[in-house]
């Protein structure tokens, strides 16, 4: 199937687009026009006017940049789609600049008027608001804004982009059926999924030495990253190395806490997976290059895509008709591009389409399971986008991360619980299952793993150790332990594995992990209430991702009734997983 974008626009016509791009551009003028150094002088209704007008503009020139951005995605090579592709950066970047000055001013009005926040015209903003509130006390004065913005250009960017160089052009040398092969990074990576195991563990300490031998340059720029943050966080007022991430994710303090120690205590049952999986696989003991590995010798299933289509529909007709509804109507309106093709941006994504109250989907689909499951999850996306554009303005349609899976991930168990109950052998069964704890095992115990490590970086510098590359490994280990303990062999060579990780590198990303672990852990335990309360949990569900970003993940869970920041409420995903094992146990000859 291939999708039908020129729904989005009236006219696909480059140059009429174009002219849209100018026009957009001018509309932002304008607004700043009216509303530049004036924002301090708005009451209420001025501000909802405002508001709205930013809103209205959104809406109004999505269309056309989604068109473009989306035509670009489905084929690179195109002459017209590149052409495009660079008008529309460009008139976003611009429309961006015209339109910063007012988050500055709303800034310095709430300041001066923080009554406006709760004031009942504005309603509808109040979370908005309260947001903007939240960013108040750590913004500079403009010319320090300007000024950190030019010396990260030059200085800790620059980290990010030597660690992407040094990615992207180093060579490893391995030897396959007694062939030695030279490999670039991005290639031998592949190797990792191999089905030969003694392949899969020299690639992995191939790679990891590689690293290693640079740890010098490495452990340079973990310091400098680190200490460009904890100054930043001085000149910010940040309480704590975490407390930006916190705000930009909306969250607090206290519901991360419960959740990670949610995490550490329950890594017992992660164990007991991983030994399954070395069961499943005639192993001892795993090494840490069969973590992921596929399951051995078993045939995979393949589906056309009228069976795909089938099975995600009906997965979700199963919680809900109305969501199956719009699924089956994104295929309908072909919202979905899965054909295979050459130019055709790798990977899979959705993009909400506010103003049409929709979504689109691209993914390739080749008929293995796993693309199944990409469609239920990248679907599951966009009945997050069906209810959110039916209930919030596009303000309150900016989903962060911790919420952002909700619906996807979600989507994909529905399928889950389907596949198992059509499944007619046990080794179905395992497939089905040891995907789905494979995928929660990474999204939510190794990426844990690697919060305790930058805690505990963060705890080093605090302590006055200088880090140097056996010191950072030495956390790195650390917090893998407190996962893994001994369920897993390791390759000496993989206490280099903290070296590779861009996000570690990118300025502004510090404590990027935790989000990840929320989102897992909080679909996770959703299902488990789900399945606790039947029915009555849909209405639930659907109040929840109708909200969109109108509430706090903590309200949003409050709404429906629970508590992000008790460990009973994650505790409820722990046990999901564990159902989830029992089954494949169950699934397992004796
Ligand atoms: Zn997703």
């Amino acid at each position: 199937m291939r999708w039908d974008i020129a729904q989005l626009i009236e006219n696909t016509d480059p140059d009429w687009i174009t002219s849209k791009l100018e026009e957009m551009v001018e509309s932002a003028n304008g607004l700043a026009r009216k509303y530049r150094g004036k924002i301090n002088d708005l009451d209420a209704k001025g501000l909802l006017a405002l508001l709205e007008a930013r809103d209205d503009f959104s809406l109004k020139y999505e269309g056309v940049t989604e068109y473009t951005s989306l035509k670009y995605s489905a084929d690179s090579t195109d002459a017209v789609s590149k052409r495009l592709n660079e008008a529309v950066k460009k008139s976003g970047t611009k429309a961006g600049q015209a339109l910063a000055f007012m988050e500055i001013e709303l800034g310095v009005l709430l300041k001066v008027k923080p009554g406006l926040v709760t004031d009942p015209v504005l309603h509808e903003y109040r979370h908005f608001l309260e947001r903007i509130v939240r960013r108040i006390p750590h913004v500079m004065t403009e010319e320090l804004e300007k000024l950190t913005m030019s010396k990260d250009q030059n200085g800790v960017s620059a980290w990010s982009q030597l660690q992407g160089d040094w990615l992207g052009t180093r060579t490893f040398k391995i030897t396959i059926d007694g062939v030695e092969k030279t490999m670039p990074y991005g290639e031998i990576i592949s190797l990792y999924q191999s089905p030969d195991r003694e392949l899969r563990k020299e690639a992995n300490r191939v790679v990891y030495d590689g690293l290693g031998r640079d740890d010098q340059l490495w452990a340079s720029a973990i310091r400098s990253i680190c200490g460009d943050h904890l100054q930043m966080c001085e000149w910010r007022k940040y309480e704590a190395p975490i407390t930006q991430s916190l705000i930009d994710n909306d969250v607090e303090q206290a519901a991360i806490n419960a959740l990670m120690r949610t995490m550490e205590e329950s890594v017992g049952a992660y164990h007991r997976y991983l030994r399954l999986k070395a069961k499943l696989m005639g192993l001892e003991k795993l090494g840490n290059w069969d973590i992921v590995a596929p399951l051995p010798g078993v045939p995979e299933k393949k589906y056309t895509w009228e069976e795909s289509r089938k099975e995600v529909v009906s997965a979700y007709r199963s919680f809900d008709p109305e969501w199956a509804g719009w699924v089956d109507e994104m295929y309908e309106r072909r919202h979905v591009d899965a054909e295979v093709r050459n130019g055709k941006r790798s990977g899979a994504f959705c993009a909400s389409w506010l103003s049409g109250k929709s979504a689109w989907v691209l993914q390739s689909f080749n008929g293995q399971m796993g693309d199944v499951y990409t469609q239920a999850h990248e679907l599951g996306h966009a009945v997050h986008a069906y209810l959110g554009s039916r209930h919030q303005k596009p303000s309150n349609y900016e989903i962060g991360s911790c919420i952002a899976e909700t619906a996807s991930v979600f989507g994909e168990l529905l399928l889950t619980d389907k596949l198992l109950a059509e499944a007619k052998t046990k080794e179905e069964s395992r497939t089905i299952l040891a995907t789905v704890l494979d995928e929660f095992g990474m999204a939510a115990y190794q990426v844990s793993a690697r919060v305790f490590f930058e805690q505990g970086v963060y705890e080093a510098i605090k302590e006055g150790k200088f880090l140097d590359g056996e010191t950072v490994s030495d956390l790195w280990t650390e917090g893998r332990d407190k996962i893994y303990g001994d369920a897993v062999d390791w390759l000496p060579e993989m206490k280099w594995e903290w070296t590779m990780k861009p996000h570690y590198y990118i300025p502004n990303y510090r404590f990027y992990n935790y989000p990840y672990v929320y989102a897992q852990l909080f679909v996770f335990a959703l299902y488990r209430l789900y399945k606790e309360q039947g029915r009555a949990f849909v209405p639930k569900m659907k109040t929840l991702l109708a909200a969109g970003s109108s509430r706090s993940p903590t309200e949003l869970a409050e709404d429906i009734g629970f508590d992000v920041t008790s460990e009973d409420f994650w505790r409820k995903g722990i046990q999901q997983f564990e159902a989830f094992v029992d089954q494949l146990e169950a699934a397992i000859d004796c």
